[in-house]
C-alpha cells in the first residue's frame, strides 16, 4: 500500500479518528485542484474501510481477502463512478444504477464505498438522483465525491457532504516528495512543479508527454525575441504548429509571473534559469500590464479569437517591454 501523501496526513488522521469514534460521515466531498492527490486519497480511504485488518495508521494491510479482491479490481463493495470513455459528463442512468440495489446495509462492521469522480461532472438530473441517497443515508455506506470545481456542484449536494479541502502542497513539501517519487533530474524539479501549477501528481503526465522539452524550446524563443533573434510573428507561427493557444498563453503567463517574482524578491528565478539572462531593465508595471493582457485573452471565448493574431499581439508587446519601450 502506498503511503499517504505528506500533505494529506492531517486529513487522513482526522478521518481515521472519526472512524474509530464511529463518527465517519455518510458522504465526503474532497475538494481541491487537479493533481493534488484527491483520487489516490479516496482510494486509500476506501481500501482502509474494506480491509479486514488495517494497520495502526489506518492504511489497508494489502494482504487480507478484501485487499486481494480490491487489488484484483473487482471488489463488490467498491463502486467507482467515472465519466464514460471519451465523455466528461456522468449521466442519470449511471447514478441510478449506482444507488439502486444498494439500499440495504452491508451488515456488521463491513463498509461499502462509492466514489464519484468528478462529482461536478454529474448532469443536473444525475445530481438529483444522488440527492435522495444523500438525504437518506444507507447504513455502512460511504459516498466520496471528488471535485476540482466545487462551485459547479449544486448547493443541495454540497450541504449534505462533509467537505475536506485539499490545498496545493508548499513548494518545499512538493519537491521533497518528488525526490523519491518522480523520475526526473533534481535540477528540473522546480521547473516541473511550476509547469504543473504546483500540483505534483500532474508531473508524471507532463514528463511522459514531452512537455518539458517543448516548454524549453518555446522558452528559448521567448528569450530570443528580446534580442531580435526571432520575430514575434514567426515565433507565433512556429509555436501554434507545436501547441494549442491556451497552453501557449499559460506558458507565457508562467514566465511573466516568474519575472515579476524575480523583480519583487530580487532573487534569481531558479525554476527557469534562461529568464535570468534577460536584461535588468524590465519594468514591473509593464510586466503587470502584460499579465492583464494575457488574462484578458484567456477569458475570451475561442470562437472570437484568431490564435495567430492573439499570440502575435502578446509576443510583440513582450518584445517591446523587454526592450524598455512602453
Ligand atoms: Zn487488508
Amino acid at each position: 500500500m502506498t503511503a499517504i501523501l505528506p500533505w494529506h496526513l492531517d486529513s487522513w488522521h482526522c478521518l481515521q479518528q472519526s472512524l474509530q469514534q464511529g463518527r465517519l460521515p455518510h458522504a465526503l466531498l474532497l475538494a481541491g485542484p487537479q493533481g493534488v492527490g484527491k483520487s489516490g486519497f479516496a482510494r486509500q480511504l476506501a481500501a482502509s474501510l474494506l480491509c479486514e485488518q488495517p494497520q495502526a495508521t489506518g492504511l489497508a494491510c494489502g494482504a487480507c481477502r478484501q485487499c486481494l479482491l480490491l487489488a484484483a479490481g473487482n471488489h463488490p463493495d467498491l463502486r467507482l463512478l467515472l465519466p464514460e470513455e471519451g465523455k466528461t459528463q456522468i449521466g442519470i442512468d449511471a447514478v441510478r444504477e449506482l444507488v439502486a440495489g444498494n439500499t440495504l446495509s452491508v451488515g456488521g462492521d463491513a463498509y461499502r464505498v462509492f466514489i464519484i469522480d468528478p462529482a461536478d461532472g454529474m448532469s443536473q438530473a444525475a445530481a438529483n438522483a444522488l440527492l435522495k441517497t444523500l438525504e437518506e443515508p444507507i447504513e455502512g455506506t460511504l459516498i466520496i465525491l471528488l471535485s476540482a470545481q466545487v462551485d459547479r456542484l449544486p448547493v443541495t449536494i454540497r450541504s449534505r457532504c462533509q467537505c475536506l479541502r485539499f490545498a496545493l502542497p508548499s513548494e518545499q513539501d512538493a519537491i521533497a516528495w518528488m525526490e523519491g517519487n518522480i523520475q526526473a533530474p533534481p535540477e528540473h524539479a522546480l521547473q516541473l512543479l511550476r509547469l504543473a501549477n504546483g500540483a505534483p501528481l500532474r508531473i508524471p503526465a507532463l514528463i511522459e508527454s514531452g512537455e518539458l522539452e517543448r516548454h524549453n524550446r518555446l522558452l528559448k524563443d521567448f528569450v530570443a525575441i528580446v534580442a531580435g533573434q526571432i520575430s514575434a510573428v514567426s515565433a507565433s507561427e512556429a509555436w501554434l504548429k507545436d501547441c494549442e493557444l491556451p497552453s501557449l498563453l499559460r506558458y507565457v503567463n508562467t514566465w511573466v509571473t516568474a519575472l515579476v517574482r524575480q523583480k519583487m524578491t530580487h532573487c534569481a528565478e531558479d525554476a527557469f534559469p534562461l529568464l535570468q539572462s534577460l536584461p535588468e531593465r524590465l519594468d514591473l508595471k509593464l510586466l503587470y500590464q502584460l499579465l492583464d493582457r494575457l488574462h484578458e485573452i484567456q477569458r475570451m471565448s475561442s470562437n472570437n479569437l484568431n490564435p495567430q493574431l492573439a499570440l502575435e499581439s502578446v509576443l510583440l508587446e513582450w518584445g517591446r517591454i523587454a526592450n524598455g519601450e512602453s
